[in-house]
């Protein structure tokens, strides 16, 4: 039955640092999705490319003195390697900074224009007067307009999270030279995204996808929705139309690129990319939890607006927790895939399967090395490749390596049917745990029939109904390799050449697994598919997990105490001198402080001190102490304070200091 095509797009890669595993949260997951449509005879392009610009790019690149185009080839080169390692195999992988995604941009942007969906208003920008340019983005910090916390040029990153519009960052600091900015006037250009409200509200209750995402999406539209400006003051990126002086915003770019990126693919395999985005293909974004906004709102508005075909489903990942910490890559809370991973000779496909199965599509995952070794011994070594082998070397042992005669169970063909119903849904469900429990359930299945059909006693007294047995056990094996063939690509290949089964398995079909194994078919030589994860090796790699964890603290520690350090001239500039007790009273209604007068030789000092829960009054007269004779005064109380006295902090007690033998009042202490 034809059915429109359909185009999967994973949330492009930012091109500014390396892959870790928390990108493969939502890549692995859409990988796996394209090969599952695909065993259900769909017609699917999957694609992506890296996004290359935005000022977090060039602020990266002026700091490592090289060119942007030199950063953002480099971690292009980089995730596609890091793709490819990982098993995820998209048709097309390309990049915004491509020609063809500037005149996709440039096409949409003066479309919008001329629909009259974007206008030009003036607003003050912060402009630094040392630098003498305009601060885009991350540029800037300053204060957050609604949360006064810390925040960045373009988001409230410490504090309530909110995307900053350019202009409404308070206290504006340039990043570049760290003086204080001022505000300066110019014109840019937004898109009415208030006048989309209606459309979005529509539109977002018919969109498929993970449930979490339409309905975030739903709550921000239905609040007020604020145009947005969409050009910047850069040179890096895709120029805005008629105004070389300035780019489009990042965000503006970087999904045109998934429609830049078919035009590509579509040019190089005799497509036509028109099928794709302009005629009602179904097109279905996979996405971080954290981009939702852009690709649920912003997105779908432009394509609105200038006429392309609206996403059908966006499916939004759960986030990942590294040792059930948050991830971060500052505190070393972070796998990277080539370095830690890849590079330690793990097989993509071991952690393709703990990233599926761990749990719903939308939750969390949390990753430990135990919890991989562990997933890694029990379930793939212990139960999947369990039963292939079993069945594959009992097999090869007795019945010469050939799939022997005999009828294979009706029951078994029942099962493997039911799991296959069980996987579609789950597919159509975006819910690959259920997916790979269904397989896995298959896997207990097969090693419960082989155990308790006995086909090693069988063998000796009726060889035709051991051969029964086994041909049903290589059913199950050949149902399990199809099955989970989307989840583990190659380690599901390798099972499919030992079953002996005439193509590769990546190109059959789900209801495949029902065409019966071939009586007299010549099976492969049966090996292993997977080894156990030794005690040595866990260890080894989590100790490179926690030094890069204590690594960070002690970088964190260093930079807090650096912050700390003051210069000689600002030590000088304490003026501390002993002082001689004349006299000290209680201060009416305050049990901590009390009243002292302070001689410092040619003058008397009244200074108020928290002192009275350790010191009675009557002890402290002729008492020698240090005191900080400048600081300004201040009223406590009431009772006004003209210095302070310094004493030893002793879990909250105060223990007055003085000098080791008796001076004269008033001498400096350096
Ligand atoms: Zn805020
Ligand atoms: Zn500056």
């Amino acid at each position: 039955m034809p059915s429109a095509p359909i185009l999967v797009t994973c949330g492009l890669p930012y091109a500014n640092g390396p892959c870790h595993i928390g990108h493969l949260r939502t890549y692995v997951p859409a990988d796996i999705f394209v090969r599952g449509l695909r065993k259900l005879g769909r017609d699917v392009a999957f694609i992506c490319g890296s996004d290359a610009h935005g000022t977090p790019i060039v602020v990266n690149a002026e700091s490592q003195g090289i060119s942007p185009e030199t950063l953002v080839a480099r971690y292009h080169q980089h995730f596609d390697q890091a793709f490819k390692g990982m098993n995820v195999a998209f048709d097309y992988f390309g990049s915004t900074h491509n020609p063809s995604n500037f005149v996709r941009t440039q096409e949409m942007v003066t479309a919008l224009m001329e629909n009259g969906h974007v206008y030009p208003r003036e607003i003050e920008l912060a402009y630094c007067p040392s630098c003498q340019r305009f601060l885009p983005d991350r540029y800037v910090e300053g204060e957050c307009p609604y949360c006064g916390k810390p925040a960045r040029g373009d988001e409230c990153d410490q504090g309530c999270g909110r995307h900053l519009e350019p202009g409404e960052i308070k206290n504006a600091v340039c990043k570049v030279c760290g003086g204080s900015a001022d505000y300066r006037k110019q014109t840019h250009y937004f898109f009415k995204l208030s006048s989309f409200q209606d459309f979005l509200i529509d539109y977002l209750q018919t969109l498929g996808g993970t449930i979490t995402a339409r309905n975030y999406a739903l709550e921000w539209v239905r609040q007020e929705l604020k145009d947005w400006c969409i050009t910047r003051n850069m040179s890096w990126g895709v120029p805005f139309p008629g105004h070389n002086e300035l780019v489009v915003y990042v965000w503006v770019d970087a999904p045109i690129g998934y429609i830049s990126f078919s035009e590509e693919w579509c040019e190089k395999s005799g497509r036509n990319w028109k099928a794709y985005w302009k005629d009602g293909a179904r097109i279905i974004h996979f996405i971080g939890g954290d981009i939702v906004y852009h690709h649920c709102i912003f997105w779908p508005a432009m394509l609105k607006g200038s006429g392309y075909t609206l996403p059908s489903a966006v499916v939004a990942s759960g986030m990942l927790k590294i040792d059930d910490r948050k991830f971060s890559k500052s505190r070393g809370y972070v796998i990277w895939v080539i370095d830690d991973y890849l590079e330690k000779g793990l097989h993509p496909d071991l952690l393709r399967y703990y990233l599926a199965s761990y749990t719903s599509h939308t939750k969390e995952v949390n990753f430990a090395w135990k919890i991989f070794a562990d997933k890694v011994n029990t379930e793939l070594v212990g139960a999947l490749g369990n039963f292939i082998n079993r069945a594959l070397t009992f097999t090869a042992k007795n019945f010469d390596g050939k799939v022997p005669n005999g009828e294979i169970d009706p029951e078994v063909l029942k099962k493997i049917e039911a799991v296959m119903q069980e996987m579609t849904s789950a597919l159509e469900e975006y819910e690959f745990k259920k997916m790979c429990d269904g397989v896995m359930a298959l896997a207990d299945y097969g090693n419960i029939y082989f155990q308790s059909h006995e086909p090693w006693k069988l063998i000796k007294t009726d060889r035709e109904s051991a051969g029964a047995v086994l041909r049903s056990c290589l059913q199950i094996a050949k149902a399990l390799a199809v099955f989970m063939e989307p989840v583990m690509p190659s380690k599901m290949d390798a099972a499919g050449r030992q079953l002996g089964l005439p193509g590769p398995v990546g190109e059959m079909l789900f209801c495949e697994a029902l065409a019966p194994m071939e009586e007299g078919a010549d099976l492969g030589h049966p090996e292993l598919l997977f080894s156990r994860m030794e005690e040595a090796q866990v260890k080894e790699l989590d100790r490179v997990f926690k030094e890069r964890i204590r690594q960070a603290d002690a970088r964190e520690k260093t930079k807090t105490e650096e912050k700390k350090l003051i210069s000689y001239d600002q030590f000088q500039a304490l003026d501390i001198r002993v002082g001689e007790i004349l006299q000290a009273e209680r201060i009416k209604g305050s049990n901590k402080l009390l009243k002292l007068m302070v001689s410092l030789g040619d003058e008397t000092r009244q200074v108020v001190a928290g002192i009275a829960t350790n010191y009675a009054p009557e002890d402290l007269a002729g008492r020698q102490i240090a005191v900080l004779a400048n600081l300004e005064p201040a009223k406590l109380f009431g009772v006004e304070s003209q210095a302070m006295i310094l004493a030893a902090d002793v879990d909250g007690a105060a223990v007055l200091l003085g000098p080791e033998k008796r001076v004269a009042p008033g001498s400096k202490v350096r």
